[in-house]
């Protein structure tokens, strides 16, 4: 059995979808999520590295390079599109 991503269960993108709508979600869990290409995903691979959770802005297969998410995540740049979550 391949092996999957051990984020599948707090992950938004994968419980929830994207922002943009639920079928690109359905898209990246079986692009991603549920095979050994999770370790490609950005969203995991910056989760290695910050403490906090990712936010689902952040896709697997984001333009910016997993240092730029990051950075962006720990400077809280993300904070003001989830102040009223
Ligand atoms: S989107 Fe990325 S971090 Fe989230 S479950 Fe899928 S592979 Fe893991």
């Amino acid at each position: 059995m391949e092996e999957a991503c051990s984020k599948m269960e707090k992950c938004p993108i994968f419980n929830e979808g994207t922002l943009l709508n639920e079928k690109t979600g359905e898209t990246y869990k079986t692009v991603y999520c549920m095979t050994e290409r999770y370790k490609q995903c950005k969203r995991y691979l910056a989760s290695q590295r910050c403490n906090g959770p990712i936010p689902v802005q952040v896709l697997p297969n984001a333009s910016i390079t997993v240092d730029e998410i990051v950075k962006r995540v720990n400077s809280g740049f993300y904070d003001i599109f989830n102040k009223n979550k």
